[in-house]
């Protein structure tokens, strides 16, 4: 980046401030320009979505832009998976950004490792101005003053000794080429005052507040300035985040005012808490006492068949609600009504058991066809079966419909279905092909005449076979239940399946006829 851009809507070179920047409070920009702002560092994650989304609706809700910015400052760590699953995810749950990495944008680039030039830039100009100063205490030095302030029972931080330098003792410094850091000079007495249009107005003693590190001696600048020189210069209106970011304002409302920038509005979304109401939800998949496991990441969530507009709502709720009592709602009416001032400030627990109701629900809400084009993947890969073979199959696609009552989640449907991509069934237990009140010879001349009536069926249709089997039952004087039982066990290997002449009817004449046959002599 050679040419820097000027700061939008200000001259290049500003004048040091005299005045605090106003709080954020009242303005109410519109329309917003938000950003989500991962660092990667791992996979995305639930909590991150909830961000991510929030950010997204409130863009859609003003018509204004969802900014993807990559945190990637931290080159100890960096999770080398990490980019590739944030995008995919966010794109699975439709959270498209407007401007970011793979897409446009007239304020990049939007990875933060490629804007160094600028971070330096707005450091040395702090320095300039008086508002940061080289600090030269090596890492031996800080640890030792660690050691002194614990061994006085003070808290730790930096003592800002550098900042009390003279400037002789400056000089010398510069003239041996020391290594130095920047750090911000934060006021020493008073208290700042900011606005969350969550949490109110919140105070903070200036004495609290730590001369933070802003670049560091590689020239790499930290979280804090990169920050909110991004947030500046990519003109972002509101800021967003989790709440475990509410306690760096202070620190970046003294850098606005170092800047004298307006600040954008702040708003920190509740935490997640743990599903037992325990901590802050974990970074790692949480392992219940009865062994059940919660996924925490995006991904794992799509891999176990839930879907984008399912986790969408869900997340929706997490934090907001429509008015109160609806709980399932699509997108659109959400950024419709989506407003920063109904976003709660407490903290919730991870509603688990929500999610998966709420997964059925919306399994329950889509077209067949819609259902079956999205159980292709999950059940080529849970069967062993080509893509392009579900695609075609006429048999599956005559289940849909009872697959689709029965599951919450979309890998449940390999289950209801399997049989139809065996050449032979399993018969874990020959014993269930022969039902309550039935002997073995009145179920393998029941499965014999089956196969016989089947295979002489003039038109093979669900109607047409349940007309013949109800006939078949009457005159082997079976009940109904006993003979289908039979036969839905010799040709599923189960004895809970989709509704039995359809089922048939699915899996085929010749198929059918055979396993019945094949059933046969296992009848014990
Ligand atoms: N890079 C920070 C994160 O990983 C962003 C915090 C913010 O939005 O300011 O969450």
């Amino acid at each position: 980046m050679t040419d820097l851009p000027a700061p939008p809507g200000h001259a290049w070179q500003q004048a040091p401030h005299s005045q605090p920047p106003r709080s954020g409070a009242n303005l109410m920009p519109t329309p917003a320009r938000v950003r989500f702002a991962p660092s990667p560092t791992g996979y995305l994650h639930i909590g991150s979505a909830r961000t991510a989304l929030f950010n997204w609706l409130y863009a859609r809700h003003t018509g204004g832009q969802f900014i993807l910015r990559i945190e990637d400052t931290d080159r100890t760590r960096l999770h080398p998976g990490s980019l590739a699953d944030m995008f995919a995810s966010l794109r699975w749950l439709g959270l498209q950004w407007d401007e970011g990495p793979e897409a446009d944008g007239a304020y990049g680039p939007y990875f933060q490792s490629e804007r160094l030039e600028l971070y330096r830039h707005w450091a040395d100009w702090l320095v300039e101005q008086g508002h940061a100063y080289r600090c030269y205490c090596t890492p031996a030095e800080l640890e030792q003053m660690r050691q002194e302030q614990m061994a006085r029972k003070e808290d730790p931080g930096y003592d800002r000794r550098c900042r009390h330098l003279t400037p002789a003792e400056r000089a010398s410094r510069e003239a041996a080429g020391l290594p130095y850091v920047i750090r911000l000079a934060v006021p020493q007495t008073g208290q700042v005052t900011f606005h969350d249009m969550i949490r109110g107005d919140i105070t903070f003693a200036n004495d609290k507040i730590q001369d933070a590190v802003l670049l560091k001696s590689d020239g790499w600048p930290t979280y804090h300035l990169a920050n909110v020189v991004d947030d500046r210069f990519m003109q972002i209106t509101h800021i967003m985040r989790g709440d475990e970011w509410l306690s760096s304002v202070p620190l970046h409302w003294h850098l606005y005012a170092a800047f004298d920038w307006e600040p954008p509005v702040w708003a920190h979304l509740p935490v997640i808490l743990n599903p037992n109401g325990q901590g802050k939800m974990s970074k790692r998949e949480i392992i219940r006492p009865d062994g059940t496991v919660i996924p925490v990441y995006i991904h794992s969530y799509r891999e176990q068949g839930y879907l984008p507009e399912a986790m969408l709502n869900f997340l929706c709720g997490i934090g907001w609600a429509l008015d109160g009592s609806t709980e399932i709602y699509d997108l659109e009416t959400a950024l419709t009504a989506f407003d920063l001032s109904s976003i709660q400030a407490s903290p919730g627990a991870f509603p688990a058991e929500k999610l998966i109701w709420m997964n059925g629900v919306y399994i329950r809400q889509l077209a067949p066809d819609d259902l079956h084009a999205r159980l292709v993947p999950f059940l080529s890969r849970q069967l062993s079966v080509p893509e392009e073979a579900l695609r075609a199959d006429h048999g599956l696609r005559l289940l849909i419909p009872f697959v689709q009552e029965r599951i919450k989640t979309l890998t449940e449907a390999a289950e209801f279905v399997d049989y139809l991509y065996v050449d032979v069934v399993p018969m874990a237990d020959p014993a269930e092909l022969v039902p309550a009140k039935t002997t073995g010879a009145q179920v393998r001349t029941g499965l014999e005449r089956t196969a016989t009536v089947l295979e002489a069926l003039p038109v093979w249709s669900e109607a047409a076979i349940e007309e013949a089997l109800r006939g078949l039952a009457d005159e082997l004087g079976l009940k109904p239940g006993q003979l289908f039982s039979a036969i839905r066990v010799a040709v599923t290997g189960k004895k809970v399946a989709p509704p039995l002449f359809v089922t048939v009817e699915a899996i085929g004449r010749e198929r059918a006829v055979a396993r019945l046959r094949q059933a046969i002599p296992l009848v014990p």
